[in-house]
């Protein structure tokens, strides 16, 4: 589910690979203007790796809006990036690269579990980013956040914004975990509605 990002200046040209996705390592992405580059930030530490210094957390930089699927794909117009950390000259863009697989997210349980309490920006954009998947196939969020060993948030979230990139990958992972299992993550029937539980069809059936 994570994802490498290539970023690109339109003036000097440069840019740097950077990682979204993988909330159980990072807290988020950070445009450092004193190692001039632009670079994760890891969650043990919470210190830039450029300049050894702890971004506070408004410093992260929210990159859902500018950060296409693979082949640039967007379902909304892209957000101009941040100012280039090496030339001040121009924004950023940003190209994604490569597709990591999912399992550094889902394997890494101690390292989850070690987040729990604690809401940051990464793990903001992937949790919002799976709701919509949650919606689409009518999940339990409970369970689905336990397989992605998510606790429920305890404050006010980093951001509302959702990653179109995570959000498909997200999607793709737990519709083949749903192929394998169509009864994965259902959501359970709590007490009987107000027909008994029945559906339209076999209250129509009794009746024949
Ligand atoms: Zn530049
Ligand atoms: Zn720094």
């Amino acid at each position: 589910m994570p994802y490498e990002v290539q970023s690109q200046c339109r003036s000097c040209g440069n840019g740097d690979v950077f990682v979204i996705g993988q909330w159980t390592a990072h807290l988020g992405v950070h445009v450092c203007r004193q190692s001039r580059m632009l670079l994760n930030v890891p969650v043990e530490t919470g210190a830039c790796p450029g300049c050894g210094e702890c971004p506070p957390a408004d410093a992260l930089y929210d990159y859902s809006f500018a950060v296409p699927y693979l082949g640039g794909q967007t379902i909304r117009e892209l957000e101009a990036g941040p100012v280039c950390p090496k030339c001040e000259g121009a924004s950023l863009t940003f190209n994604t690269t490569t597709h990591l697989n999912m399992g550094v997210v889902v394997h890494d349980v101690e390292r989850a579990r070690a987040t729990w309490g604690r809401d940051y920006l990464e793990k903001a954009i992937f949790m919002n980013s799976s709701i919509p998947v949650i919606e689409e196939f009518q999940l339990d969020a409970e369970q689905v956040f336990d397989y992605f060993h998510l606790h429920l948030p305890t404050g006010p979230i980093a951001t509302k914004r959702i990653s179109f990139p995570i959000l498909l990958d997200i999607r793709t992972h737990l519709w083949m975990l749903r192929q394998r299992d169509p009864n994965r993550f259902a959501r359970a029937h709590r007490g009987p509605a107000p027909d008994g539980g029945l559906t339209q069809r076999q209250v129509r059936r009794r009746r024949e």
